[in-house]
């Protein structure tokens, strides 16, 4: 049987896929991300492309509807929502899930045709520290990395991310390079031992929340040693002096580290030319993750360790699209294709390109404020397409409850019940993996196709099309008459290109005369241009910043810090994944890992349950007794629904503090009280 190739729609890494109708799958040997290989998780893949539990046709109120009534339905209440309270009375909540073409069509809608910044995304739990934290930086979201650096590097420090299970194939390239170049070395940040900790040759268990700290010390002691560029600090840094003084007042023990490891540590950054650091939600899922960004910046821009092979920060994103997501402005505080809201100029450049009535004219709700908005009765209409926040959200009780709030809810799913859909007056079903077409970003900018290999089942749309149909009976069917992805692709590139005079980073000229159909995975802005390698950032300037950043009060109290995360083998809510036998074997029931100490001054044995408790209710899960957690913190997975473990399911004791530069919700260090069930 002949293959397609696609893309893998589980983690950020963006595989190629070889996929049959029939379930076969195999890695892409021709995929720069993956060069053939997979996952667990990815390598199952075709047993889970079955139609079990899939919403297939609209409904309305529970009832089957078609799509006319459905589609009517909605333009008429967004409509006089829109008229009777304002734009800014209806929101969009989107997700990393979606396909760029789809992202980009809501993204327009909603800004361009609305007039309101009310769409935001389930990467505002992704990611959203990182944009910000690059953006003060930079002058722009700029992910400066690639693949082919962590194979170059000398020294790769992770920070706050279990590649092994959340990026394994990423995982898989540094061991592979570690076993061929074995000077290479490995650090690992993480307050908890995990399967990455394995590989590497020092692992540092800080403190949650103690990474300020740490590289606050690391620039204090380049600082102190000699060890900054003060060339290329002259030639192509601002702020230095503020942030280095700020690095200096804090105390680097904060951090949780014995002198000893943090001597090691220091040495070895100051002694390598070719660093490379590798952040993930460990530091962006925190209420002070814009500021750990920073403070890893400083450290790369200090010594010129960026816009080399082998050298640099490097953000790796959760979601198989988050790139794309934000490269298209889909979230509340960013224009399209990596332009300003606040900018007149890119307003009016975005407005004249789209035709569009209106532009938004400031930032709009980001996540944790969208969905008080809700429960505060400000939002009147609600669409949520590809994700789940009644669940996934800190509070995710009280977001239920917001969302119930609001008078007319609309779901597009491609499951027929899920926590949201439930709550929804219109369910719409949409294309999965596997039947609709389009492209993703991966976390090194690397554009690639999915390919639809299967037929659309039933009455079952791609989003972009169920989002164009909705804007077409709102009165715009000119500005969203596409008759296909291609066709939306060429306007965002074509869009680029119209706004490039701006000097932004995102140029996608390179695609201007692309064969969508045969599209071949291709990083933007071209396969060999390395970013900031003439030491030209985005800042009117063209100088970086440096930010000054402080370590927060980490505070002892007699509560546990439960930090929420991915198991291995499965994926988000598990609508997907959960249907692979295979994979629902590892790790098959909610559990909470916690220190043996801990464990034995609440009395709990190997196999018992124990409650966890927030201020915003109570979870039980198996206790899973073992030092790889610390002492005073839990670990529990974030996979386990409402629906599927009304017990065990742990995202409802998260409370909603984010932070305050980025608006990403501080998922790694909840407090909870923990006793025996
Ligand atoms: Fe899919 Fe990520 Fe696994 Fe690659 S590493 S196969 S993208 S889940």
């Amino acid at each position: 049987m002949s293959l397609t190739k696609t893309t893998c729609p589980y983690c950020g890494v963006g595989c190629g896929v070889l996929a049959g109708a029939d379930g076969t799958i195999q890695g892409d040997p021709d995929h720069p991300a993956n060069f053939g290989r997979l996952c667990s998780k990815g390598s199952a893949l075709g047993q889970t492309i079955d139609l079990e539990g899939r919403l297939l046709q609209p409904q309305i109120g529970g009832r089957n509807a078609g799509w006319d009534k459905a589609l009517d339905l909605m333009a008429e209440k967004f409509s006089t929502a829109i008229r009777d309270h304002g734009p800014d009375s209806v929101a969009f909540y989107v997700s990393g899930q979606l396909l760029t073409e789809d992202y980009y069509v809501a993204n327009k809608l909603m800004k361009g045709f609305i007039g309101s910044a009310n769409i935001d995304t389930n990467s505002r739990l992704c990611m959203a520290s990182s944009v910000a934290g690059h953006k003060r930086a930079f002058g722009t979201d700029t992910v400066p990395g690639t693949y082919a650096d962590l194979e170059e590097a000398d020294l790769i420090v992770l920070v706050g991310s279990n590649l092994a299970w959340c990026h394994p194939v990423l995982h898989q390239r540094i061991a592979a390079a570690k076993e061929a170049r074995p000077n290479m070395r490995v650090v690992n940040i993480d307050p908890r031992n995990t399967a990455t900790s394995a590989l590497v040759d020092l692992h540092l268990r800080i403190v949650p929340d103690g990474d300020i700290a740490l590289f606050n010390g690391l620039l204090a002691y380049l600082a102190n040693t000699g060890a900054l560029d003060l060339a290329y600090l002259s030639d192509h840094v601002a702020g230095q002096v503020p942030a280095i003084t700020q690095a200096r007042l804090d105390d680097p023990s904060e951090s949780g580290l014995s002198q000893d490891e943090l001597s090691r540590f220091y040495e070895m950054w100051a002694g390598t030319q070719k660093v490379v650091t590798v952040y993930s939600q460990g530091v962006n899922q925190s209420r002070c993750g814009t500021g750990k960004v920073n403070a890893i910046l400083n450290c790369h821009l200090a010594t010129g360790r960026i816009g080399k092979p082998g050298c640099g920060p490097f953000s790796v994103t959760g979601q198989p699209n988050a790139m794309g997501g934000r490269e298209v402005g889909g979230m509340a505080n960013m224009l399209a294709n990596h332009l300003d809201i606040e900018n007149p100029d890119h307003r009016a450049r975005v407005q004249d390109f789209w035709q569009s009535p209106t532009i938004c004219r400031r930032a709009g709700l980001k996540a944790v404020e969208l969905f008080e908005a809700c429960a505060a009765g400000k939002i009147k209409a609600l669409w949520v397409m590809s994700t789940n926040p009644a669940v996934s959200m800190p509070d995710a009780d009280g977001v239920a409850n917001a969302i119930s709030n609001v008078p007319f809810v609309v779901v597009s799913d491609i499951m027929a019940r899920t926590d949201t859909g439930d709550l929804a007056d219109v369910l719409l079903p949409a294309t999965g993996w596997g039947e609709k077409d389009g492209t993703v970003t991966n976390s090194e900018r690397r554009i690639s196709r999915q390919r639809a290999f299967l037929s659309a089942p039933e009455q079952a749309r791609p989003d972009w099309q169920i989002i164009c149909d909705v804007a077409d009976r709102m009165g715009w069917k000119n500005a969203f008459d596409f008759a296909s992805p291609a066709e939306i692709f060429a306007e965002y590139v074509a869009l680029s290109m119209a706004t490039m005079d701006f000097g932004r980073d995102l140029d996608l000229s390179i695609f201007a005369d692309a064969d969508y159909a045969n599209l071949i995975p291709t990083q933007w802005p071209c396969n060999d241009k390395r970013f900031f390698g003439s030491g030209r950032f985005y800042h009117p300037d063209g100088k970086a910043r440096m930010l000054p950043v402080s370590a927060p009060e980490l505070g002892a109290g007699d509560t546990f810090i439960l930090n929420t995360g991915r198991n291995r083998d499965q994926w988000h809510t598990m609508t997907r994944s959960g249907k692979a036998p295979r994979l629902g074997a590892h790790l098959a029931e909610p559990y909470g890992e916690i220190h043996p100490e801990d464990a034995a001054h609440i009395g709990i044995t190997a196999g018992d349950l124990i409650e966890l408790s927030s201020p915003n209710g109570t979870s039980t899960v198996r206790a899973l007794i073992t030092e790889r957690t610390a002492k005073r913190q839990l670990f529990a997975p974030m996979h386990w629904t409402r629906q599927q473990s009304s017990a065990g399911w742990v995202n409802n004791l998260a409370t909603s503090v984010v932070d305050p530069a980025s608006g990403q919700p501080a998922s790694k260090s909840n407090q909870v009280t923990a006793r025996k069930f």
